[in-house]
């Protein structure tokens, strides 16, 4: 079983991918890396007039960011005969069929419906249309769209989350799957899609079950086994509201990747909020795949909140070892070794922060010194060189002996005089880089 998984994200070109639209992506590539199974990106772009080129590429760079590298990859725009051919057979076993009504008629119909409280589905009037009715309705300039004839029995599937859901197709109109320009709306090319690649299971927000109910209906219509489905509940914004691409903008990837965040902080809060295990940061895709199950997925609401990004962020940035950030480091110009990245570590929120630490060790750092006599006595007392974390106990020990100070009164000065700042990494670990010299200078007023 585990080497047939193969599974989709399937976003539509037509704006960013955000927090919540990209959690598609990261599930469907975490099942399949823990089935070790397939992992496809498909461009659903049979709109036309939405979808851009520019939006795919951006797509594509948000997934390269996250590591979400895709096996298989095809665009819709490219299957357009696919669609065709399917949407023939559709037409000739009678469960496609056309239809003339306009907009507004359509609209009409509705209103009619629902003033009579009755739900507002197609009624089905262009069935029987007669073939000179047809005929006559084109010559006057009629295009059809067409219409999928929904079988009237319940469609019923075992979701993988949700559990059994049973969708009453009476409830629904026939869908539309061509418009009158003959262009395909979504639905039609998604089941083609997912039956000619073999799509094991679709793994999809829950906006899109009752979609599958209709797609369950057209993949046997065309003589397919329906795959297995995984809907899982939204993610709201931190106000409780569904994210929006307009208002949520600070969520995009882009934004998060602007702001400095880590991507596999994403991918770590991202592919656990919701379900029943616990949001930690993992160093890679492959141990987060592990411990990814997708019925640990609950079906209650999920809210975004930026603050849990922030921990999670921090948290990963603290356990990363030297070797993984050695390249980063020097690109920031800010590899000062082993021994400054673990010192600062534990103080970085973004790792951009590392900037800040790296002039504290080299300096110029300007002094700021409370007590000037303090500070000088501080400075005579320093230790001969060559320092170790040991260093700063040694000295600060012997000038506490000396000047009765403790506490903070003791230590707070020497670190506003050390580094300009009341805040920041171990002294203890930070004095042997900043050595003797600057620390000299330092105390005694100098801007080094
Ligand atoms: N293009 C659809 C969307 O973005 C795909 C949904 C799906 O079948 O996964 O909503």
């Amino acid at each position: 079983m585990s080497d047939r998984v193969i599974v989709r994200f399937a976003p539509s070109p037509t704006g960013r991918l955000h927090v919540g639209n990209v959690r598609a992506a990261l599930f469907n590539y975490l099942f399949a890396k823990k089935a070790g199974g397939k992992f496809m990106l498909r461009l659903d772009d049979t709109d036309t007039e939405r979808s851009t080129e520019e939006f795919a590429r951006a797509i594509e760079t948000d997934l390269a960011w996250l590591g979400l590298h895709h096996d298989i990859f095809a665009r819709q725009s490219d299957r357009i005969a696919d669609y065709e051919a399917a949407a023939e057979r559709l037409k000739s076993s009678g469960h496609l069929y056309p239809c003339y009504e306009t907009a507004e008629e359509l609209d009409r119909k509705r209103k009619r419906q629902l003033a009579q409280k009755k739900p507002p589905v197609y009624d089905r009037a262009a069935l029987a249309l007669s073939e000179e009715e047809k005929r006559a309705l084109e010559a006057s300039g009629r295009r059809p769209h067409w219409r999928f004839r929904l079988d009237g029995e319940q469609t019923a599937f075992d979701d993988l989350i949700q559990g059994h859901i049973a969708i009453d197709a009476r409830s629904l109109s026939d869908p539309v799957l061509i418009r009158e320009d003959g262009r395909f709306l979504y639905t039609l090319p998604s089941v083609v899609d997912d039956i000619d690649f073999a799509i094991s299971h679709v793994i999809r927000g829950a906006d899109h079950i009752t979609n599958t109910g209709v797609q369950i209906q057209i993949a046997r219509a065309l003589g397919a086994v329906p795959p297995a489905y995984a809907h899982y509940s939204l993610l709201q914004g931190p106000e409780g509201r569904p994210l929006s691409k307009r208002e949520d903008a600070a969520f995009s990837l882009g934004a998060l990747r602007e702001e400095g965040y880590e991507p596999m902080a994403v991918n770590s809060l991202l592919a656990r909020l919701g379900t029943s295990d616990a949001v930690e940061p993992r160093l890679t895709l492959g141990e987060l795949a592990a411990g990814f199950d997708i019925s640990h997925f609950g079906r209650a609401d999920i809210r975004f909140d930026p603050a849990d990004l922030d921990k999670v962020n921090a948290a990963l940035l603290h356990m990363l070892p030297y070797e993984a950030v050695m390249g980063r480091l020097a690109a920031a110009k800010c590899d000062l070794g082993p021994a400054f990245w673990d010192a600062v570590k534990p103080n970085l929120a973004r790792f951009a922060d590392v900037a800040v630490w790296a002039r504290v060790v080299e300096g110029p750092v300007e002094p700021v010194i409370e007590d000037g006599e303090f500070a000088a006595e501080a400075a005579a007392m320093l230790p001969p060189e060559s320092w170790g974390t040991e260093t700063w106990g040694l000295w600060t020990e012997a000038l506490k002996g000396r000047t009765g100070r403790k506490g903070r009164s003791l230590f707070m000065p020497l670190r506003l005089a050390l580094t300009g700042l009341d805040h920041g990494p171990e002294l203890k670990n930070l004095l042997p880089l900043i050595g003797r010299n600057r620390a000299e200078a330092r105390l005694r007023g100098l801007t080094l």
